[in-house]
This record gives C-alpha cells, sequence and structure tokens, in this order.
C-alpha cells in the first residue's frame, strides 16, 4: 500500500502539466494545464493533533518511524481513526478550484494536480501532514514531545489514584487517564456497567446449588473499585 494508491483511491490521479507546486497548511497551489488550481482542505484542531501525536508517541512501532522521518500508511490509519484524515475522503471533502471555472465536475487540471500529490505523498509523506497543519518537523517534536510526557507506563498514575482514592466516588471517576493522553487512548474503554441485579441473588443460586462451583462465585452487586 503506498499513498499515492491512497490519494488515487480517494481522488483519482491524473496526468499533465503541474507547475508552481506549492503546499502549505490547509492549502496547495500549483498551476496545472495553464490553469491557477488550489485545494483547500479543513487543518484539523490542536485538540485532533494532540490526541494523534499522544497515539502515535505511544506506541514504539510508529514513534520509532515517526522520529526517523517516515510516514508508513499504516500511520496515516491511525490518524484517520482519530479524526485527521491525512488523505482527504474525496473531493467533498476539499473546496477545490481551478481558474479554468468548470463547475459541473472535477476538470482535468484538478485531477493533474491530485495526480501530483500522490507522486509527492510517495516521494515525502509529509508534504500530506504540512497539507493539515503539520510539517515533518513539527509533528517530530510533538510526538517527541508526547513520548517525553507520558510513556506507556502507568506506574506514576496508579500512585497518584491510590492518594486521591477516597475522593473518587464509586464508579464515577472510570477514566483514570487524560482523555488527551496517550495511554488515555491506547487504554480499552470501559464496558458498560454491571446488568441490574436483585439484591440477594447470589446468595439464591448458593442455595439452589450448594456445595457447586457457585460457592466460588463472589458475591454479586455492584462494581467495586
Ligand atoms: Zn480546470
Amino acid at each position: 500500500m503506498s499513498w499515492s494508491r491512497e490519494v488515487a483511491r480517494r481522488l483519482g490521479a491524473g496526468s499533465g502539466t503541474v507547475e508552481r507546486w506549492s503546499v502549505a497548511p490547509g492549502e496547495i497551489t500549483a498551476r496545472a494545464g495553464g490553469h491557477e488550481v488550489s485545494l483547500i482542505r479543513a487543518v484539523p484542531t490542536e485538540e485532533a493533533w494532540g490526541r494523534v501525536c499522544a497515539a502515535l508517541a505511544s506506541q514504539e512501532v510508529f514513534r520509532a518511524r515517526v522520529l526517523a522521518g517516515e510516514l508508513p500508511v499504516p500511520v496515516g490509519e491511525v490518524c484517520a481513526l482519530l479524526g485527521v484524515d491525512l488523505v482527504p475522503r474525496g473531493w467533498d471533502a476539499l473546496v477545490a478550484t481551478c481558474s479554468c471555472d468548470r463547475w459541473d465536475g472535477v476538470c482535468a487540471h484538478l485531477r493533474a494536480v491530485a495526480g501530483v500529490l500522490g507522486t509527492e505523498a510517495d516521494r515525502d509523506p509529509f508534504t500530506l501532514t504540512r497539507w493539515a497543519g503539520r510539517d515533518r518537523l513539527a509533528l517530530r517534536s510533538q510526538v517527541m514531545a508526547e513520548g517525553a510526557i507520558k510513556g506507556p507506563s502507568t506506574s506514576e498514575e496508579t500512585v497518584g489514584d491510590n492518594v486521591s482514592e477516597a475522593k473518587i466516588e464509586d464508579g464515577d471517576d472510570r477514566f483514570e487517564h487524560a482523555p488527551n493522553s496517550a495511554a488515555g487512548f491506547w487504554s480499552a474503554p470501559m464496558p458498560p456497567g454491571p446488568p441490574e441485579i436483585p439484591s440477594g441473588a447470589g446468595d439464591r443460586v448458593r442455595t439452589a446449588a450448594p456445595g457447586a462451583v457457585a460457592d466460588e462465585l463472589p458475591p454479586f452487586g455492584p462494581l467495586r473499585t
């Protein structure tokens, strides 16, 4: 799987002469077939990038690649999962304009620019992150910073939780990690609460099956934290 294939799948891949190729956060501009082309995309929020960088920092397999200046397609899938599409999902996700003023569809010039985007993304995938608001250096340093703030280990948090345990209402504060942190993202969401079981159900089971496995069961009731 290559980036150009991803781009072609979502935006197509035309060909043609493209000059003055320029990528800035939020906008790609170029001259294609003598026409001025602009591809504007939404730049993900700081919060969304924070989630992405925290997630990448928390997984050694991704962190190492990003810090080494690589951006394989699976990293893009992690980004998409967290709300940052490095390759826009389609022309509908873009404001695409061309000076040829062909409004009834995507003109050949736009398609040619999409073709170049694929080629450029294969050559330097950080073309895509730059367009989405984070160039290579910014992304790298943010991933590095997130990794330094909070590694995969959660032992410090456990200590902190024990100290403040008395203050936590039963079952109330279920997310022990900050929502923006790597650990917060990678920890599985809490399952839904236990079903309502009438009080004394455990005792009734024990009475119905004395001496059976039921004796080994803990009493039914609300989850204890
Ligand atoms: Zn055009």
